[in-house]
């Protein structure tokens, strides 16, 4: 058996390392490029979300070189993520491309024991140590756990860096260096090695760089590409940031910790009291944190198609009002221009810079 998947962020870093340690065969497709959306947009339905056809695009790319089985991650909606494996195995058998599929859907939906038989058939039905499993499960989580760690110390710092770009090689060179690393003990004293020369980069404490949040669709909000690499600009730009969905978030709210998360969302916010699906709560929450919390601005980011999101968005102009905070919405698709993009955020963080410096010292 040889496995495939679709890109989401640095998760194919864990899934490869967990593989090797497991001797499962993997093939990781190739990084998201226009071309892989370009194709996965040819068989997709015109409407669907972004995400469905970048996922299109890998599988096909998967399977072509090789790959005979697909895993991927499912939920049980309500918004289309939940149709997505089904969708997609239909898709792609029409076209072609036949494999088998193991969808691992979230605990809600399919219980524990389900879950479990499901992920035991990634392992081919080869007798292998629980006890090994359980090792490598635990030490790729802690690799992403610490990734994830030095990124968001990276991306707080970059504000404050005297010399901008420094921080940005450190995370480049350290993913790097990761993706050549053969054992997950090696990627732990590689991510351990770099967050150090993370705290040598000199900081200048005097600055007071703007601060924002980045919030809205998962997808856009962990996959590179499925924001052109907003991140990448921001830490060019000096902004200081932060956002909470990440795969480490996702993992421990789907698997980790199920039940603290429904209790979670079962509270209400006074601008969405209730969960409509994806994580449009979380975000219309994230905007309430990030006033409480003093950031100079938010940006919510969504793919076009996105039910959940376009929810968000039309109660953004409310929450700017009452909270006053400014919001700037960016929707992808695949006719962005990047240039466009590029000029709304530069205009976005520049208004937000004036307004700082007007309510410090008045010009
Ligand atoms: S949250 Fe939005 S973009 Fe993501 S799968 Fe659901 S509808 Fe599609």
């Amino acid at each position: 058996m040889k496995i495939t998947f679709p890109h989401l962020g640095d998760a194919y870093i864990a899934v490869r390392l967990l593989c090797n340690e497991m001797n499962v065969d993997c093939i990781v497709p190739p990084l998201n490029t226009m071309e892989t959306l370009e194709r996965g947009s040819r068989y997709s339905p015109e409407e669907i979300c972004l995400p469905f056809k970048l996922m299109a695009g890998n599988l096909m790319e998967g399977i072509e070189n090789g790959a005979d089985t697909v895993v991927m991650v499912s939920s049980n909606g309500p918004c289309r993520l939940g149709e997505y494996g089904e969708l997609l195995k239909s898709v792609l058998d029409k076209n072609g491309y036949h494999a088998d599929w193991i969808l691992l859907d979230t605990v809600q939906a399919i219980g524990i024991r389900e879950l479990l038989k499901r992920a035991g058939l990634v392992w081919g039905g080869k007798k292998r140590s629980k006890l090994k499993l359980l090792g490598a499960l635990k030490g790729v989580y802690k690799v992403i756990h610490s990734l994830e760690r030095m990124e968001k110390e990276i991306h707080f710092r970059c504000g404050y860096e005297i010399e901008r770009g420094r921080l940005k090689a450190i995370l480049y060179k350290c993913k790097k260096d990761i993706c050549h690393s053969d054992s997950i003990n090696d990627a732990l004293k590689i991510i351990e090695n770099y967050s150090d020369k993370v705290k040598e980069i000199p900081l200048d404490r005097e600055k007071n760089p703007v601060k924002v949040v980045l919030t809205g669709e998962i997808f856009s909000l962990i996959e590179p590409f499925g924001n052109q690499y907003l991140e990448d600009k921001l830490m060019d730009m000096g902004v200081s940031f932060s956002k909470r969905i990440t795969i480490g978030w996702w993992i421990d709210t789907t698997f980790v910790q199920p039940l603290k998360r429904a209790r979670m969302m079962s509270k209400k916010n006074g601008f969405l009291n209730y969960c409509i699906g994806g994580y449009a709560k979380d975000t219309v929450e994230e905007v309430i944190e990030a006033k409480k919390n003093h950031y100079d601005g938010v940006i919510q980011l969504l793919p076009l198609g996105c039910m959940p999101e376009i929810v968000v968005k039309s109660i953004m102009p409310d929450m700017a009002e009452e909270l006053d905070i400014k919001i700037l919405t960016v929707v992808f698709d695949e006719m962005n221009g990047e240039a466009g993009y590029i000029t709304r955020i530069e205009a976005f963080i520049d208004m937000l810079q004036r307004r700082k410096q007007h309510v410090l010292y008045g010009y």
